[in-house]
């Protein structure tokens, strides 16, 4: 940078002295104050800059016309003070300043340089005649110049970012004809009015403007095409790209690099009880934030909803990836004041590194997805990348389509699990829970891939098919003369769909089921996100006589007065109270206040998760009416159940504590 400052500085104190007493506005004053005030003009008031590194002016096209009108040094000062004026009043710093106007210098001048070779680049300007040779002249000093440019140009960024310089130069180039190089075009007619009509400059304008205007409307189409329209922070596409550069110049200089992904912590929450108004706020904050991280060489982009990525170049080793993460980390989580709310807001990290965990984008993306969601499983913060790709099954994004093809493929079906009475041993009821064989993966766990569908509209197709498979089955017991409630499990959006209960109904209805052999659980939660409609459809499936339970009940935040309202036949106590009932005074006095809850309103109570033989004493001893855990049974396909339901109970005294044999 400083070698350009100077070399510019040299050049204007050599082409001032090359002066020799001329005045340095040449021979045409007029001329020459029309295109200056015209080039500092256009650098003043650019097309407001749209994309990250460009900024349209026709200045270039002014700087030509006064090479070619005016002696060097007059032409030299224009450009000069030209961009350092438009510089100094954008607030940039004196350093780059000087350099844009060194460089803006200097290409002039070889531009000229080069273009004299041919012919004097200045003929017309002292009088001669428009020569097809003076043309040509003309045109070679703009390209040279204007090429010359473009390589100052992406040098100085390739340097700065760290990215390839040929790269660099032939997007640069790109960018930069679209109008420069159209605007060039035009500096040879400048000069033939400039000199003979200088009345018609401002006709001339009006091409100017015609130009700049088509020229900035494409810029602004590229520019939606890659930013995020909420934030202004790069989209997923532009990161993609810029991400390839980074390889690029990583493999180019074997040095590493760290991709950082970012979903933000409890922002769903924030968006639905604050609104969507709220959330948008919260997100474009965060954009700022990363956006304006402190190191130049770092790039940031929203890849959707609340998730963000980060680039941060020159990581050689896991350690520095951490510690950058961190700080990234600790700027998100600063507190923020929205309309003059005060939020707080978290997020989950995962760090992928190139080349360890991964040569190309993709991979690192995977990659640094999946350790983010080890991170948010793990309750936020950061996770490097663990170099396992396979552990629990395939990754999210590809999970929700195959799930789509699993239940075409028959590739899901239901484990059954008895609910039993505490005192006799009877089976009741058995919930079916859902698993799902992936070919490549094997068994994949639904506590890790339903809450994921329930964010989507595949849950709709979804419990339906878990209904068809559980009453089919269920007719298949009956035929067999094995009598048995099966209780199906149901998501929040399943009770906002007012059609729900009248697929059930049909259901029902083609099997030949009266609607008391099914019981639907639900969760406080789910009916607590929308409770007018979830009291809608409830109040709709207990018509048609299916039986209710409330599940995980403890975990979530109902009202009482709700349970009251729900009519339903049974709360099912969450397991994390009921495991360690016999060790923890805490949870008995929670399961011993929820069972007496439940029978003052007339409900049944069932505590699932027991384990041990203490916990099903205790609830015996209490007053609990039916159990379920894996101290009874775990999860059994329909041909291990069977046996059990034809038997009708399991011998509640011949159990064994769990890892005994049973
Ligand atoms: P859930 O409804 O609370 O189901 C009980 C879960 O606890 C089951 O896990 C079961 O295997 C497990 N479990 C049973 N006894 C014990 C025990 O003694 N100790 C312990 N530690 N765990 C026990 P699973 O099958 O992995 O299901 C997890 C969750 O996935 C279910 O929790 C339910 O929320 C959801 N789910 C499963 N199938 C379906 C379905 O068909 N539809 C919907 N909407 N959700 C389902
Ligand atoms: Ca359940
Ligand atoms: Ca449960």
């Amino acid at each position: 940078m400083w070698s350009s400052i100077c070399g510019g500085a040299v050049l204007l104190v050599a082409s001032i002295g090359a002066l020799d007493g001329t005045p340095f506005w040449g021979e045409h004053a007029a001329a020459f104050a029309v295109f200056a005030a015209l080039l500092i003009a256009t650098e003043l008031k650019p097309i407001p800059s749209l994309t990250d590194d460009t900024e349209l002016t026709a200045s270039w096209a002014f700087a030509f016309t006064l090479l070619f009108i005016a002696p060097l040094a007059g032409a030299l000062m224009a450009v000069a003070i030209a961009p350092f004026l438009a510089d100094v009043r954008r607030g940039k710093r004196v350093d780059r300043s000087l350099f844009n106007a060194a460089q803006f210098m200097l290409s002039l001048a070889l531009g000229g340089m080069v273009g004299s070779l041919i012919e004097d680049v200045s003929l017309v300007g002292h009088g001669g005649s428009v020569t097809l040779r003076w043309l040509v002249a003309v045109a070679v000093a703009c390209a040279v110049g204007f090429a010359a440019n473009s390589v100052f140009i992406s040098l100085a960024i390739a340097f700065h970012q760290g990215l390839p310089v040929t790269e660099m130069l032939r997007r640069s180039l790109g960018i930069n004809l679209e109008m420069d190089g159209l605007l060039l075009a035009l500096a040879p007619i400048f000069v033939v009015i400039g000199l003979q009509a200088l009345v018609l400059v401002p006709l001339l304008l009006l091409t100017v403007w015609i130009i700049f205007r088509s020229a900035s409307l494409a810029l602004r189409n590229k520019h939606d095409a890659t930013h995020d329209q909420l934030t202004g922070s790069a989209n997923r596409r532009m990161f993609e790209d810029h991400a390839q550069l980074i390889v690029d110049a990583a493999k180019a200089s074997n040095s590493s690099f760290a991709l950082v992904h970012i979903d933000l912590d409890g922002f769903k929450g924030i968006n639905d009880r604050l609104g969507h108004h709220f959330g948008d706020l919260v997100l474009v904050e965060v954009a700022r934030r990363l956006r304006e991280g402190d190191r130049s060489t770092d790039f940031s982009a929203r890849l959707g909803g609340d998730e963000f990525a980060l680039l941060l170049a020159d990581v050689p080793d896991a350690a520095i990836a951490s510690a950058l993460a961190e700080r990234v980390l600790r700027t998100i989580c600063e507190p923020l004041s929205v309309e003059g709310v005060p939020l707080t807001i978290g997020a989950s990290m995962g760090v992928a590194l190139f080349p360890r965990h991964g040569e190309d984008i993709d991979q690192l993306l995977h990659h640094a997805d999946i350790a983010m969601y080890e991170a948010k499983q793990g309750g936020g913060g950061i996770r490097l990348f663990d170099g396992v790709d396979d552990a629990p099954g395939p990754r999210r994004l590809g999970l929700l389509t195959e799930l789509t093809n699993a239940i075409e493929h028959g590739e899901l079906s239901l484990a059954y699990q008895p609910k039993v009475d505490v005192d006799s041993g009877r089976v009741s009821t058995v919930e079916a829970l859902l698993r799902w064989e992936h070919p490549e993966h094997g068994p994949i766990n639904p506590g890790w891939f339903m809450p994921q569908a329930e964010q989507t509209d595949l849950i709709t197709p979804l419990t339906d098919h878990v209904i068809e498979l559980a009453l089919a089955q269920c007719r298949h017991w009956a035929d067999d003369g094995i009598a048995v409630q099966i209780a199906v499990n149901v998501s929040a959006r399943n009770l906002h769909d007012l059609r729900f209960p009248a697929r059930v109904g049909d259901a029902l209805e083609r099997h030949g089921l009266d609607p008391s052999v099914i019981e639907i659980e639900i969760t406080e939660n789910s009916v607590m996100e929308d409770p007018l409609r979830s009291a809608a459809v409830l109040a709709q499936l207990r018509r048609i006589g299916v039986g209710l339970a409330i599940d995980d009940f403890g975990t979530g935040y109902s009202s009482l007065s709700v349970l009251r309202e729900l009519e339903v036949d049974r709360i099912k106590i969450d397991r994390s109270f009921v495991t360690n009932l016999a060790s923890n005074d805490g949870d008995l006095t929670i399961v011993r206040s929820v069972i007496e809850l439940g029978h003052n309103l007339g409900l049944r109570t069932v505590a699932e998760g027991v384990e041990t033989i203490g916990a099903l004493q205790i609830l015996r001893d209490i007053g609990c009416d039916e159990i379920q855990g894996y101290l009874l049974s775990v999860p059994l396909s329909a041909d291990l159940v069977t046996p059990i339901l034809r038997r009708g109970h399991i011998s509640l005294d011949e159990l064994r504590p769990l890892g005994a044999g049973s």
